[in-house]
């Protein structure tokens, strides 16, 4: 496996990092999480795009242009040979002194792996998956901000291992006024009487690639959508729910905190946007 560092591609033994870099010491970094789909890299401008929103606000100069890192995203698969995959884009603030300031930190790193993809079990697609609602909430904009896709997950691992203590793969985290934010690596979707609504970024939410895309879907299938606060009520009395990202894609949701979503099997209108989803990535998307 070629794994690309820095400005070249390495041997997956030799692609290694420094142990001060500020990545490792405080999770100061970003990264993206994107999907190589029959040999096109599924919307790598945005993906690209959102990278340096994050660069940005954590005040994180990348010296590479959107070009570049275009091109060694595709040198990477192309070296791995792979038509179908998952690529992790990371992005660490570099070496440092122990310390916060980021003043000594003047050469960030760039690595990009390139792999295979472990599916979801297919059941979760057919059969729709089961979620809870966990203590933990996610982080307030103020502070951390969730649009931010930092190396700082903390937050979100510890959503994850309240969920699977429990028995369960996914939840939903609320933010710190008890509205819905996202559930831990996945943004969330309500359909409720013939409408989509889906928490806003100001709510704790990524602004997913795939949510984005879920969007455009609703639109050309007609169906109204809005932003806005939801409570766990508006979850539990929904028709349908699903949840969407990159890796998941669109999975549909029956069960939440024990109460049964529509007639807790997937509903119709998932189904229609699992059907336009799996169109629109077949045929879309960045050549190799
Ligand atoms: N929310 C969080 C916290 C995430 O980590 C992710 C990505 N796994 C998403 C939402 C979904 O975003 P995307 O569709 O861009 O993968």
């Amino acid at each position: 496996m070629k794994i690309y560092l820095n400005d070249k591609l390495v041997d997956r033994e030799d692609a290694k990092v420094s142990v001060f870099d500020h990545g490792l010491l405080y999770g100061d970094g970003i990264f993206e999480g994107i999907r190589l789909y029959d040999g096109c890299v599924f919307k790598l401008d945005e993906h690209l795009e959102r990278l340096e929103y994050s660069a940005k606000a954590i005040m994180l100069q990348m010296p590479w242009s959107r070009e570049e890192i275009a091109e060694a995203v595709c040198e990477t698969c192309r070296a791995n040979g792979l038509k179908d995959g998952y690529i992790r884009l990371v992005v660490t603030r570099g070496v440092g002194s122990l310390g916060l300031s980021i003043k000594n930190c003047d050469k960030p790193q760039l690595i990009i792996i390139a792999d295979t993809i472990q599916l979801y079990p297919k059941e979760f697609y057919e059969n729709g998956l089961k979620i809870i609602t966990v203590p933990t909430r996610r982080s307030n904009p103020a502070a951390l901000p969730p649009t931010v896709k930092s190396l700082n997950y903390l937050n979100n691992i510890l959503a994850k291992i309240e969920a699977q203590h429990l028995g369960y793969h996914e939840a939903i985290m609320l933010n710190d006024q008890g509205y819905i934010a996202e559930c831990t690596g996945d943004n969330v979707f309500v359909v409720h009487k013939g409408e989509l609504i889906t928490p806003a970024a100001s709510a704790g939410a990524l602004r997913g690639i795939t949510r984005d895309t879920a969007l455009e879907i609703a639109e050309e299938l007609g169906i109204p959508w809005r932003e806005a606060n939801l409570t766990r009520y508006d979850i539990w009395v929904a028709d349908e729910l699903f949840l969407t990202g990159t890796a998941a894609e669109i999975v549909p949701i029956v069960e939440v905190d024990a109460r049964p979503i529509g007639n807790g099997k997937p509903g119709p209108i998932t189904g229609r946007f699992l059907e336009v989803f799996r169109r629109i990535v077949s045929k879309q998307g960045t050549m190799l």
